[in-house]
């Protein structure tokens, strides 16, 4: 795997405190992810892995700390927040395709509206992307016609039509029938391998286990432990993940 190279991370929190109201779902939380690194948070649910996710984006505020992405401060509005936006790539659970448009509109739209990408150049990537994660056939239908495994796929091609710097993903296989969660992490680990830097929230071992160069378990707003995904699986060093990895696995 890609290693930092002594540049500074492309993601870096420093005291990122959270609260829903009274609920403090993110507690003192530092963390730095490094250009081309792939991070696995994994953790009990209600442990606040979404809402980190989507602080990365502002797709949520903070309440204090700081939040760095590319060497800037989080922009809070206007042209700099939609550039933040077409830069870090979000994957979700539950795939998010525009449901009336095809597969090629969902892969295109992005570039075209945002990027301002002609509509001819827009569809050549679009098809490359499709080919990409194995999807190129079924470009003119929509996203109804095609399983969760593929939707997801395409979901990725989306993403990865806005050429990101980064790509989280939250829990990208929960959804899916367990025949199809091997072909989107398939997708996953070639793109771990082709340098993307990623977040993955994520249970799948198997998975970080061959694209994760970090494991970071979080429990209830707390990032409990973190390291090398072997070590990570095999010898738990806190009673909280042994607790929970007992659960899962
Ligand atoms: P996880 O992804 O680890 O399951 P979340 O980040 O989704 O955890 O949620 C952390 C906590 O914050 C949970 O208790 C959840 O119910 C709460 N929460 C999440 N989003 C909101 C919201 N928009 N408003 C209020 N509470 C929320
Ligand atoms: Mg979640």
């Amino acid at each position: 795997m890609t290693e930092a190279g002594g540049s500074s991370p492309l993601v870096k929190l420093e005291a990122v405190n959270k609260h829903f109201g009274a609920l403090h779902v993110l507690k003192d939380i530092d963390l730095s992810v490094a250009r081309g690194e792939v991070v696995v948070v994994i953790g009990p649910s209600g442990g606040g892995k979404s809402t980190l996710c989507r602080t990365i984006n502002r797709l949520e505020t903070i309440d204090t700390g700081s939040i760095t992405f590319d060497d800037q401060r989080l922009p809070e509005e206007g042209k700099a927040l939609a550039k933040l936006r077409s830069e870090v790539g979000m994957v979700f659970q539950s795939f998010n395709l525009f449901s009336h448009k095809t597969i090629m509109e969902n892969v295109t739209l992005g570039p075209i509206k945002v990027r301002g990408v002609s509509r001819q150049q827009a569809e050549q990537r679009g098809l490359e992307l499709l080919e990409r994660v194995g999807i190129a056939s079924q470009a003119a239908k929509y996203p109804a016609q095609l399983s969760g495994g593929q939707q997801q796929r395409v979901a990725i091609a989306r993403a990865l039509a806005m050429d990101p710097k980064m790509i989280l993903f939250d829990e990208p296989t929960s959804a899916l029938d367990p025949e199809m969660v091997q072909e989107v992490l398939d997708v996953m680990i070639g793109l771990a391998r082709d340098g993307m830097t990623m977040l993955v929230v994520t249970h799948e071992m198997g998975f970080a286990r061959r694209a994760a160069n970090r494991v970071v378990f979080m429990a209830d707003g707390q990032i409990v432990e973190q390291g090398d995904p072997d070590e990570f699986f095999t010898t738990p060093r806190t009673d909280r993940a042994r607790d929970f990895l007992s659960k899962i696995l």
